[in-house]
């Protein structure tokens, strides 16, 4: 047993320790969901959901409980870290459906029948990182346990709390002892084993596109099956024809909630020329207003930082050389604080506009016209998000067809609802989740054809 610290982001003070497992404890997990496996994949359809229904109504009757741990741990503002719980509770209601609907094909062929299957994959590895906990490894786990699969789950090494007691949380629900396991760590030692392990089937992976890319080269040894949600860097497209009041006022948030610890924060915040005056008056407004206080307090926007180290690397993008607009306010308290900045780049390539800072910044750059808008949003290696405001209908689809990336909004900030599939295009991951088709990424499809003929 070896424990590592716990240090909150409100105040920077250790408030808990927890097991950081070795390769052979990691191990022993796996052997136990793959034993836990041969029962699991039995488990008649009806009964499966009702487990998954079961687990989803205690998640709720601890909602409180979870959201504040989530808040003491991450720093999370007390209103996202509920409805972050919420998220995993409605993210197992919705799965909890699929059980019984797991549907394969008959397909017409000569000479017999042909059916298809959905089977399980066995053991499901689940690797969550720290900015969203509780949401990430529910669009992990809930569609895996659905189809059958038994899970191992490591949270980030930095926010293990909220995803232990969920793991306590299914025991407590009746999901067999074995089906759903929970393994602190680091990523080099409990992720990298879930890799190499052959026990484990399949890896879902969330986090930076540099380890994404180290995960999908270990997974290639064994042609293990994988889905990489990685970093983003989201245009936020203003056109003058938008309700300017509207985008300015929700601009803040899409890109400063959660401390812009986000992979869909509208990182760029792209203005047309003839309106950048304007937009950037209220703009300002809007900022100075956006609440930087205590994540305890109801009305808090946005809590500190996650880490000392993320807080300095986030600094390191607000050098004398970066030409700052404005800047919001944040309490001078111990703890990760950092408050807005909205920059403005000196160029097209300036490293603010063109890598992942994941920290409460946005650059503003402007844009000629429908062309030069889709031109400047598309250089980008990443392509998670992003929104469109305008009035013109015919324009707004125009440009989210154009835009390479897997999740847009039109006269809205929001990316995420888990009835619709999620993911990205280019350096932002590979495959989707939630939605309706989040099960194929969780089976097999396997074929077999019956000889009527003899
Ligand atoms: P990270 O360093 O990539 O870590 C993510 C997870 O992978 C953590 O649990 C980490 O463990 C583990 N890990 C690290 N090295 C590993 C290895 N060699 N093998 C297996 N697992 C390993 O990312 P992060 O710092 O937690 O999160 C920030 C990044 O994630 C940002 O770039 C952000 O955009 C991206 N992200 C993307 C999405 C999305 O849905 N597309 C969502 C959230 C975050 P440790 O905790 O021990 O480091
Ligand atoms: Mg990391």
């Amino acid at each position: 047993m070896s424990l590592v610290d716990l240090i909150s982001p409100l105040d920077g003070k250790v408030f808990s320790q927890i097991n950081s497992a070795s390769a052979a404890e990691t191990d022993l997990v796996i052997e136990k969901a793959a034993k836990s496996f041969e029962n699991w994949k039995k488990v008649s359809p009806g009964d499966r959901a009702k487990l998954l229904r079961n687990f989803a109504s205690v998640i709720d009757l601890h909602i409180e409980e979870l959201a504040q741990l989530e808040v003491k741990n991450s720093g999370h503002t007390i209103g996202n870290a509920r409805w972050e719980a919420g998220n995993v509770r409605d993210v197992l209601n919705y799965y909890s459906a699929a059980p019984e609907r797991l549907f394969g094909k008959q397909i017409p062929v000569p000479n017999g029948i042909d059916i298809t299957f959905k089977e399980p994959l066995g053991v499901v590895g689940v690797i969550v990182p720290w900015n969203f906990p509780m949401p990430i490894a529910g669009w992990g786990f809930a569609p895996a346990l659905a189809a059958g699969n038994t899970v191992v789950l490591k949270p980030a090494e930095l926010t293990p709390l909220t995803a232990i007691r969920i793991g306590e949380l299914a025991l407590e629900a009746g999901i067999p002892e074995g089906v759903f396991n929970v393994i602190s760590g680091k990523g080099s030692v409990v992720g990298a084993r879930f890799v190499s392990n052959p026990k484990v089937r399949k890896i879902v992976f969330t986090g930076s596109t540099d380890v994404g890319k180290t995960i999908m080269s270990g997974c290639a040894e064994q042609i293990k099956r994988v889905t990489l949600e990685l970093g983003g860097k989201s245009a936020n497209i203003i056109f003058a024809d938008s309700d300017l009041d509207l985008a300015a006022s929700n601009a803040p948030g899409a890109v400063f909630d959660n401390a812009g610890q986000d992979c869909c924060a509208r990182s760029r915040l792209l203005v047309q020329r003839n309106v950048f005056d304007s937009f950037m008056e209220k703009f300002e407004v809007a900022v100075k207003e956006f609440q930087v206080i205590d994540p305890y307090q109801d009305n808090s926007q946005m809590g500190p930082l996650i880490s000392k180290n993320h807080l300095s690397r986030v600094k390191g993008y607000l050098t004398d050389q970066t030409q700052i607009a404005f800047v919001g306010s944040a309490p001078s308290d111990e703890g990760f604080w950092l408050a807005p900045h909205v920059l403005i780049p000196n160029s097209l390539d300036d490293k603010s506009l063109t890598e992942e800072i994941f920290g409460p910044v946005v650059s503003v750059v402007t844009f000629e016209d429908e062309a030069d808008a889709i031109k400047i949003a598309n250089n980008s290696n990443f392509g998670l998000s992003g929104s469109i405001w305008s009035r013109d209908i015919g324009k707004a689809i125009r440009v989210s067809r154009a835009i390479e990336s897997g999740n847009l909004s039109v006269n809205s900030n929001s990316s995420v609802r888990y009835w619709t599939p999620f993911g990205g295009y280019k350096q932002s991951g590979i495959g989707r989740e939630l939605g309706p088709d989040a099960l194929d990424a969780f089976t097999e499809t396997k074929n077999v054809f019956f000889d009527t003929t003899r």
